[in-house]
Parts: C-alpha cells; structure tokens; sequence
C-alpha cells in the first residue's frame, strides 16, 4: 500500500471536492443509490439474531467508542440502557434492535475460527493452528494498473505484488514447519476475480455521473495523468483490483479456507511520484493494521454499516489484538523498523506496542476471521530498495554498509518467530 494510502485519499478529496456524499444536495440526490457500498451486498440483520444477549452494554459501547466508530456513530446508532437500536437501511429507515446481556451474557455463537488458546497445547507451537496468506496485490501484468510499480533507472521493475508473493512463499514453509496448516488466497500473478476491468465499465460510468462527471472520458494518459480519476478506465480499473479482487478473496476465506487466522502481506511505499522516475526516500517504517475506525462516511452505507456490527459482535478483536500487538512486538525487534506514525485521520492506535492500527479496510473488514495486516519496509526508502535489488539469497550480505539477510527472509522470519512466540505463550 502505497501510505498513508494516497490513492484512497486522493479518492475522498476527488468525491469530497464534488460533493459526493457531502452536503444537503449530496444527500437528497445519492442517498439510494449510495446506500450500498461499490460491489456491496444488500445486508440481511436478521443473521445477527443469533447475537442477541451475548454482548453487555458497558461491551458494546467500549468496543464502538475505542475501536469501530471512534469518530462518531449517532446518526446510525442509537444505544440504550437496555439495547441498540441500529439503522438498517437508509431508504426505509428500519432499524435493528440489539438486546444487551444482563449479567450472564448468552456464549457468543460458533464461528468457523478458533480460538488459539483453545487449541491446546503441543509439540510444535503451530500444530492443528489453519492459517492463510494473503499476499497483497495482484502484480505481474497487473502491477502497473494497480499502481504498485516503480522501476529506477535500467534497474529491475518494483512489483509490491511480487514481493509480498516472494514472502508468502518463504513463509508458508517455515509455519509449516513448525507445524501449521498453511493456504494462500491467491494464486501467483493472477487475479482472484474472474472480472475484470471492461466488466465494470458501466458501473464507473454510474459512479462517475453520480459524483459530478456526467459525460467523463474514456481513458486516461499514463499514471500522472491528473484527471485520471474521472475517466471510465481508472474507475473500472479500481472496481477490479481493488473492490471485486479482494471480495472474490473474501469469499475464498470466508467459504473454502475458513482459516483461524489470515496474515495479509504488504510493503509500504512513500509517494514516489512518476513510477518510471521514482522518487526515494529515507524513511523506512513500520506498521500493523486490525479491523475498525470507521469514519461516520462509510457507516453511511448499509453493507458496511451491517459487516461493522457482525464484526463486533462476532468478538473477533478480543483474539486479533492481543495477536496483532504480540507478533508486532517480535517483528519490530528482529527488523529495527521505528513505528509509522499516520498523519490522517481515518485510524485510531489500539494496543500497546505502538506499532498497531485500526483501519476500515475491505480485507480486514471482509475476512470473518481475526486479520493481521502486515505493512513493513518503505519499498521506495533507500534502504529497502537497496534490498529489494539485492533480491533473495543465503546468509547475509552487505547493503550499505550493513550485513543484511535478504529481505525477503527477515519479514518470513519475523512474522513466523512472532506467530511462534504467541502460541507457545496461550496454548
Ligand atoms: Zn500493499
């Protein structure tokens, strides 16, 4: 991901400048057909019956306040003494009713992922634990449209893709070997989604006109292309990788792999500008991202607003943060990375080791499962490029003045050690 996520937020200020959303017109005019987010679902709450009485209302309110809803939630929720009453759908302005546990909160339901520390304890500290990667990005013939490309020079091309890909495969070796069940979401090189772009073309038309631009251009003129984002192409583009891609992983997660964790993998990157004359940078970092902060505009839409509030109630954060907080801990001893500090405002920090972040992302939201979502290494810093170039090899070499391993081993290492060092301290 390209931080903090330039192309999201180059995306708000695009809508926001237009309107879309926004404003006493926005709301007339969009409210139904933005009442579902791009590619969402029409939600069904009555699958949160099974719910009803597992959570306290002191829980409820904690878990809006300090991870989902940290800046705001009374135009949708409504919390009680005795339950939550949660708007449904904007259209009809049906609502929800929660009902709170009184002192023995009904057991939440079963979901398809365990427990760690229910596991038990055994030989190697990974055994019977089904754990999935998801390795960011779709690179290869895609990296550039997805716009995790860089190349310096006559040097070789930057594919976040690739190298996520390159660590997936380090690393499912060496949780295997300490004794997990280890399944990758997506294939090399190829997207999940059988979509693809031209399928989409008509939905960016609607979503174009709907924000301002009734008549936009077909395609854009390369990555700096400044009115890119108002054409069909760059739209239905988006629509691919970014929303149908990751909801066609969700899919594989939620109904084929039903994992008791899934570690989504990714490099960071600083603005590099034009990706054929990069620029880099010294700053190299560190950060990891749990589901949650939503901002009072994507609880406008009634799928996110629904998947928020499973999400919560499915009690996922109880074993993603202790988890996330832990392997963040080992990871950032073993790699020296300081902590990313975000300047934006669509995150909160929770946990104690100073690395981890709540973030609204689709795959942390979509996955129903506890996502740890690794973002180390500056991609475009001097520093990880210089080891990027490197590529993988044995034992350690010198980068700048420094033995190093490869890159690539240090992040496996790093996430195996960290995932290790949790299970033999809760089973
Ligand atoms: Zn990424």
């Amino acid at each position: 991901m390209r931080s903090p996520d330039v192309r999201s937020r180059l995306t708000a200020k695009f809508f926001r400048r237009l309107g879309f959303a926004f404003g006493a017109w926005a709301a007339i005019t969009l409210a139904r057909a933005d009442d579902i987010s791009p590619l969402g679902r029409k939600p069904h709450w009555d699958r949160l019956e099974r719910y009803q009485e597992t959570i306290t209302r002191a829980d409820f309110a904690r878990l809006l306040d300090t991870v989902y809803a940290t800046r705001g939630y009374a135009d949708y929720i409504q919390v009680g003494d005795d339950s939550a009453r949660i708007l449904e759908d904007r259209a009809s302005g049906k609502t929800f009713e929660l009902r709170f546990a009184g002192t023995g909160p009904r057991k939440v339901p079963r979901q398809y992922w365990r427990d760690i520390d229910q596991l038990g304890p055994s030989k190697k500290p990974l055994s019977g634990l089904n754990v999935a990667l998801d390795p960011g990005h779709i690179g290869g013939r895609w990296a550039t449209m997805e716009e995790r490309w860089f190349r310096v020079g006559d040097k070789a091309p930057v594919e976040e893709g690739e190298l996520t890909w390159q660590v997936a495969a380090i690393l499912a070796r060496k949780l295997r070997a300490l004794g997990a069940d280890v399944s990758l979401v997506r294939t090399h090189g190829r997207p999940a989604t059988p979509k693809r772009p031209d399928d989409f073309r008509e939905l960016a038309k609607t979503i174009l006109a709907r924000s301002g631009v009734p008549d936009p251009p077909e395609t854009y003129d390369g990555p700096e292309d400044e009115n890119k984002q108002k054409t069909v192409q760059w739209q239905s583009e988006l629509l691919f990788y970014r929303q149908s891609e990751i909801r066609y992983r969700a899919r594989r997660v939620n109904e084929v792999l039903q994992p008791d964790v899934v570690l989504c993998l990714h490099f960071n990157a600083e603005d590099w500008g034009d990706p054929k004359s990069p620029t880099l940078t010294d700053h190299n970092h560190f950060h990891v991202l749990v589901n949650g902060s939503y901002l009072p505009d994507e609880l406008a839409h009634d799928d996110v607003r629904y998947e928020m509030i499973r999400r919560l109630l499915s009690r996922t954060y109880e074993e993603e943060l202790p988890l996330a907080d832990s392997m963040a801990g080992t990871f950032a001893r073993e790699t020296k990375l300081p902590p990313y500090e975000y300047t934006t405002d669509n995150v909160v920090k929770v946990g104690t080791s100073g690395y981890v972040y709540a973030r609204n992302l689709l795959a942390t939201r979509l996955y129903r499962c506890p996502v740890i979502y690794f973002e180390p290494y500056v991609m475009n810093s001097n520093e990880a490029f210089a080891r990027i170039e490197a590529g993988d090899y044995d034992g350690t070499r010198e980068i700048n003045g420094v033995q190093r391993q490869s890159i690539f081993r240090e992040y496996a290492q790093a996430v195996a050690d960290g995932l290790a060092e949790y299970c033999r301290q809760t089973r």
